[in-house]
């Protein structure tokens, strides 16, 4: 589809709304090619992308070394089935276990197959270590993902009664509160599920020493704590995971949106106690696709190679810096995040509004609460960029 005038984008919106199965309420517009911090729609508009395809384009958009990992894989090998190995699936599972604390990868392609996985293999660790304990514990607000048992993994209220029934064995507690999760751990209990930074929920960090209590918690207790890493792993929060914020090291953790820089990718890395499957528990289609896996492993290298966490940390910090010159004058509260997952409240619930007049300005951001602004832009965001977000922001807020 090359750019488009008005009439035509017009019957590209019919086509679309006629074709595709309704599940999102997306603006008037057909993205057609992004580069670096930027994307263009179809009219040849440009759009400055803080939401980095909800941060997962950590390298920004068509960055070099994808299209240059697609290009040699795809001339190799595209697919010899996950009944074999392949070279990028050893290399990268090589690489994350290197880089992590972990000794096992398990490698799927969205972020709740990851989190599936992660409560099958706590569930069989729970069946042949404890007894059978099979409950998990997770938080209100937490998000895990879409299929059935992340849905019931999740502590979204607004689901609580959808596709009923959901999968059971699940209690959600609120987070930074050791005594819910006392309170909830009994002898079916198998583990502990959380983000270490809500991020659908809010942007809404763990205390240091709430996990450093609730890991201390799990081990007395024998029961295993899994972290879903799926928004802040990659280098997202200043850290190449959150979880070397805070000094502990999870049994399990789940991995997806900027391992692949966009490319459909998710992991589930575990501790070497955890490699308990037994044959045709777990797998799938794409577990291990060399495509992935060697986009996968392009994309960690150069999170690594260009020390994109440190530029989160950095880059994070100039952006609140910035929010907070401008926080009294539009009564915005509560400048949150950590690295580049930066959220901030407005004086009412208008945050769908603001996404779109943002947007009919040129400016992508996100609202993943009534009255919350979440910032999630790629790593490679420099202050340029910055500045220029905050000039398109506070013309809009200034109507
Ligand atoms: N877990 C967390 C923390 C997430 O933020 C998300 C997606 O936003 C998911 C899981 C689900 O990932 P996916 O949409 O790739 O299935």
């Amino acid at each position: 589809m090359s750019s488009v005038n008005a009439d035509n984008l017009n019957k590209y919106l019919m086509k679309a709304t006629k074709s595709i199965l309704f599940t999102a309420k997306r603006p008037d517009i057909v993205m057609e090619r992004g580069k670096g911090m930027y994307l263009w729609d179809t009219r040849g508009k440009k759009y400055l992308d803080f939401l980095g395809g909800w941060a997962v384009t950590c390298l920004g958009h068509c960055p070099e070394v994808i299209s240059e990992a697609l290009k040699n894989q795809s001339q190799l090998l595209v697919n010899a089935s996950p009944a074999f190995y392949n070279k990028p699936m050893i290399q990268f599972a090589e690489l994350l276990t290197n880089i992590s604390c972990f000794d096992r990868a398990f490698f799927a392609s969205s972020g709740a197959e990851a989190n599936e996985g992660a409560i099958k293999l706590a569930r069989k660790y729970g069946s042949k270590h404890l007894n059978g304990a099979y409950e998990i514990i997770t938080t209100v607000n937490g998000f895990h993902g879409r299929t059935l048992a992340t849905m019931s993994a999740t502590g979204k209220k607004q689901w609580d009664a959808l596709f009923e029934p959901k999968v059971s064995g699940f209690k959600h507690v609120p987070i930074n509160d050791l005594d819910a999760i006392l309170a909830c751990v009994n002898s079916n209990t198998c583990a502990v599920m959380l983000e270490p930074v809500q991020g659908e929920g809010g942007v809404y960090s763990l205390d240091m020493e709430y996990i450093k209590n609730l890991r201390k918690l799990c081990d007395d207790n024998g029961i295993l704590l899994i972290f879903d890493e799926i928004q802040t792993g990659i280098g997202r929060t200043g850290k190449m995971f959150a979880y070397e914020h805070f000094n502990i090291e999870p049994d399990i953790m789940t991995l997806a949106k900027g391992i692949g820089g966009g490319f459909p990718l998710s992991a589930m890395l575990a501790k070497e106690k955890l490699n308990v499957f037994d044959l045709g528990d777990q797998g799938g289609t794409y577990c291990g696709q060399p495509l992935a896996m060697a986009v996968g492993y392009a994309v960690v290298n150069e999170v690594i190679n260009k020390k994109l966490p440190e530029n989160a940390l950095i880059q994070g910090q100039y952006i609140i810096d910035r929010l907070n010159e401008i926080k009294d004058k539009y009564a915005l509260t509560n400048i949150r995040g950590m690295g580049l997952l930066i959220a901030f409240d407005l004086p009412s619930e208008k945050g769908s509004v603001l996404v779109s007049e943002c947007l009919r300005e040129g400016l992508i951001i996100n609202s993943p609460r009534l009255s919350t602004i979440r910032l999630i832009p790629p790593l490679i965001v420099t202050k340029n960029e910055t500045d220029m977000m905050m000039d398109m922001l506070c013309s809009v807020l200034d109507n």
